[in-house]
């Protein structure tokens, strides 16, 4: 008797005990479910923390006569790793940006808590934005450009007794490119000598703005000029398809190129991957000379003479590739190296535009490019980008079609600025300008 109660009495505390058990055990999964919400979420407000607290921005500013390599060696010595990851870094971004840095000009670098670079950051101007970020598979490229608000504004006045046309532009305070091409695409067809105080001016530029106020370029649209003496004349701007495109420039309404004197384009279209002259390499800091101009252009493409001349060299060698020279009419030479084949020999005439060979990699060279180099009648390496370059002298077919389309569309669109009031340029001229926004 005594010992079935004393069973019994083990059986309750035995089925109390496993009750109590169990509801600890309950308990315990509950609060183990709630920590890992808590860890999770503590994890995520970690996570996002850590980019706030721990990534740093460095920032290094372009200071008188510096290039890139002073840029990248000071960033360089602020990071981990940096020889090996800005290295990597230019690697990403060098066949898309053509460094041309201005005094003042900032870099930025973005670094996580163990002082490694995640992101680099090169604004050309306030909406040109070159970014490099370092992905799980390396660092990757990246070109954003931010929206820009258009305005197009006529700029309408007379020669006064004295003045000339570039000394108006430039006191009504247009940049200087802008005058430049204004009085170099008048220039083919208006003699200025011949210009006279009331001869009429009319301009329409369309600019580019940053946040409403921030200029970030601007074009030349339209050009017009009538004179007593020298008549009327009228300049339009041309797009082509492409905006690399060599075919655009300034024309008249006939498709009459507005260059004066100028060399033919050796591709058509242009992206140059690197310019004339002496740099000093971003990373290695390797001072090399370059006598030409690189395009960048796939393996193929049609090389054309910049103008009419006689082919002087066609051959090849280890360094150069296959190259053609043509010696123009002024004694200058036009060089082509690198090519894949080569469509002219020795003592050929050739003419303006005329095939003269492909695109290749030949030589020592890194991948299909066309080296282009100019020489002066004294046989002295000269940069091509100071020759004035067009694509052809006469816009036909396709292209002329096109361009008469856009000069309509530049007719309305001078009609459209027209109708906005115009005010005075400024207190030291008595040029008037309307402007309008397009978006
Ligand atoms: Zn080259």
């Amino acid at each position: 008797m005594i010992r079935g109660l004393f069973v019994l009495l083990v059986l309750l505390v035995c089925l109390t005990g496993c009750r109590e058990e169990a509801k600890i055990q309950d308990l315990t999964r509950e609060q183990n479910a709630l920590q890992l919400k808590v860890d999770s979420l503590n994890a995520e407000i970690k996570k996002e923390q850590n980019i706030a607290d721990n990534s740093r921005i460095i920032s290094d500013t372009v200071c008188a006569g510096e290039g890139p390599f002073h840029v990248f060696s000071r960033l360089k010595a602020q990071v981990a790793n940096g020889d090996e990851d800005l290295g990597k870094v230019y690697l990403a971004m060098q066949d898309s940006v053509e460094f041309k840095l201005r005094v003042g000009e900032k870099f930025y670098v973005m670094v996580d808590s163990n002082n490694r670079v995640q992101k680099f950051r090169y604004a050309v101007n306030p909406i040109t934005i070159h970014m490099v970020s370092r992905t799980d598979t390396g660092f990757v490229y990246q070109l954003v450009e931010k929206p820009v608000v258009k305005k197009q504004s006529i700029y309408e006045g007379v020669l006064e007794e004295g003045s000339t046309l570039n000394g108006i532009l430039f006191k009504v305070g247009i940049p200087a490119r802008m005058v430049g091409i204004v009085s170099g695409v008048l220039q083919c067809k208006v003699a200025f000598p011949l210009a006279r105080a009331r001869d009429r001016f009319r301009i329409l530029l369309e600019d580019s703005y940053y946040q409403d106020s921030i200029w970030v370029s601007g074009k030349v649209i339209y050009a017009e000029f009538e004179g007593r003496i020298v008549g009327h004349h009228e300049a339009f701007r041309y797009e082509d398809v492409d905006p690399r495109s060599s075919y655009n420039a300034h024309y008249t309404e006939m498709g009459d190129a507005l260059i004066f004197d100028g060399l033919r384009y050796p591709l058509e279209h242009l992206r140059i991957t690197s310019s004339f002259g002496s740099r000093i390499h971003p990373i290695t800091g390797k001072r090399t000379g370059h006598n030409g101009i690189d395009y960048g252009a796939p393996a193929g493409t049609v090389v054309h003479a910049v103008a009419e001349g006689v082919v002087t060299v066609s051959g090849y060698d280890g360094l150069s590739g296959n190259k053609v020279a043509i010696k123009h009419r002024d004694n200058s030479v036009s060089w082509y190296m690198h090519m894949q084949s080569r469509g002219v020999g020795v003592g050929a005439k050739v003419s303006p535009g005329q095939a003269i060979g492909r695109v290749g990699s030949t030589g020592r060279s890194t991948g299909p490019h066309l080296h282009f180099g100019f020489k002066n009648a004294q046989g002295a390496w000269i940069n091509p980008a100071s020759k004035t370059m067009i694509a052809t002298p006469k816009l036909a077919g396709a292209r002329l079609a096109r361009l008469k389309e856009q000069v309509k569309e530049i007719r309305k669109q001078i009609e459209l600025t027209l109708a906005a009031p115009a005010v005075r340029a400024n207190d030291s001229t008595d040029v008037m300008v309307r402007m309008r926004s397009l978006n």
